[in-house]
């Protein structure tokens, strides 16, 4: 997975398995923290390895550019990543960029968050919400 460093904004390539602890920039060495911020999911093999090997909860918001309730959620998500690094990791998976994963969860409408814990998926909610409201459906 891809990490912007907060001290240089190097881009660092971390294994999703690690997500949950701290890490070293490979650039200027500072501590990266676990991230509290939603991830951005490039390939479908990222995804593959990020839901596979994650020790923590993951978040998988399926969303596009287009999408109005898609911004409206965004913020909520943001909010979940905040508050909970090293607990819950957010990832976003552009259906548009990456169809056959959005395709291989059968994601009708959008914006869809599916919860994956241990590989599988927990819990799925569609149509934007409050941060609190995603957490009391998926049982966050
Ligand atoms: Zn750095």
């Amino acid at each position: 997975m891809i990490v912007a460093c907060h001290a240089c904004q190097k881009s660092n390539r971390l294994p999703a398995a690690r997500l949950s602890e701290e890490a070293r920039c490979g650039s200027c060495k500072a501590t990266l923290s676990p991230p509290s911020q939603p991830v951005a999911v490039r390939t479908a093999e990222d995804f593959a390895e990020l839901i596979g090997t994650s020790p923590v909860p993951v978040l998988v918001d399926f969303w596009a550019t287009w999408c109005g309730p898609c911004r409206t959620v965004a913020p909520e998500l943001e909010k979940l990543a905040r508050e909970r690094p090293g607990a819950l990791v957010i990832a976003k998976v552009d259906t548009d960029a990456l169809p056959q994963v959005a395709g291989r969860f059968d994601i009708r409408s959008i914006p869809t968050l599916i919860l994956f814990r241990s590989g599988r998926e927990s819990g799925r909610v569609s149509g934007a919400m409050p941060a609190r409201a995603i957490c009391s459906q998926l049982g966050l």
